[in-house]
């Protein structure tokens, strides 16, 4: 080390200092994106956080997700069963599994990735699951397993069509075999709604990867995507390592999936519950709602859970 070194150790703080971003009471006020763009953080609140510049969806969480869905962001959160001990293997890498659960909570206020609520979306009820990224990377294991059961539980005894928002790495490794054991459960519930006629909007947000587009992310009646989304089972990187050959440009987007049949949709996330509740309406042939005329309704529902009274802020 050399006294250039030493003199850059002790400026650095100070040059960090004078460029380091303002921190305002709910946190940065500023936001990049990955075209290079620089948001205000409200801006793209109020843009239903999709870039103004190049119209990327910023990932959000399951709480601002509800909020932008269901109609005037008014929604009831479910809460499924929690599973008795949450590290049955005690598992341990660089961490315990109990402590990366801790700091998950903590970061995200959930108790696991996935959230569960019921509302209104152009007036029809449904209920609605999400991941949330944030949350150990969406990844499931038995307590988000649970969530998703409990989703479809719930759509099932009130009669409800159930729409889920997958974004996920896939499943939790530190939950080994107990976590594989939730997509056949994930599965076979789905199964349990189609038998009854009552519809499984599946909408995939980036990134819905691994054991999450392998069981339920692609078992919709309709597969929605929002647009870019990466949704893949392996990496790009593996895929092309394993088959030794240039991969397709645009290779496992919503918009590269769309083209080979497997995405059925592709909506602006501003789009999403006019989109949504017209399809629901047509599927089950009830509350006709139109594109063109979302206002148009013949019957009105009643909340499974009782009135709307505490809205989520
Ligand atoms: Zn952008």
């Amino acid at each position: 080390m050399n006294w250039i070194t030493e003199k850059l150790k002790r400026f650095k703080p100070k040059i960090k200092n004078l460029f380091r971003v303002k921190i305002g009471p709910e946190g940065k006020l500023w936001e990049s994106c990955s075209c290079g763009a620089v948001l205000f953080k409200q801006d793209l609140k109020d843009n239903l956080y999709i870039c103004n510049k190049c119209d990327k969806h910023h990932r959000i969480e399951p709480k601002e997700r509800f909020q932008v869905f269901f109609d005037e962001g008014q929604f009831q959160e479910i809460s499924p069963m929690l599973p008795a001990i949450d590290d049955p293997l005690l598992f341990t890498d660089s961490k315990s599994y109990g402590m990366r659960l801790r700091k998950a909570r903590e970061d995200t206020g959930q108790h696991d990735s996935v959230m569960l609520a019921t509302g209104k979306i152009n007036n029809i009820y449904v209920v609605a699951g999400a991941m949330n990224f944030n949350f150990m990377g969406g990844s499931v294991g038995r307590a988000a397993g649970e969530a998703f059961v409990a989703g479809a539980e719930f759509a099932y005894a009130n009669r409800l069509a159930y729409v889920f928002f997958s974004c996920s790495g896939g499943m939790r490794m530190q939950e080994s075999n107990l976590s594989l054991m939730q997509m056949p459960r994930m599965i076979v519930a789905i199964n349990s709604l189609k038998q009854e006629k009552l519809p499984f909007i599946s909408v995939c947000l980036d990134p819905t990867t691994g054991g999450t587009t392998a069981s339920v992310a692609l078992l919709g009646d309709v597969n929605i995507a929002e647009p870019k989304a990466l949704i893949a089972f392996a990496g790009a990187r593996v895929i092309k390592e394993t088959v030794r050959e240039e991969l397709p440009p645009g290779f496992q987007t919503a918009e590269y999936l769309q083209e080979k049949g497997q995405i059925d949709l592709i909506i602006q996330r501003k789009d999403l519950p006019k989109v949504i509740s017209t399809l629901i309406s047509q599927l089950t042939n009830k509350n006709k709602v139109f594109i063109s005329d979302s206002n148009k309704i013949n019957e009105q529902q009643q909340s499974p859970l009782g009135s709307i009274t505490n809205a989520s802020p």
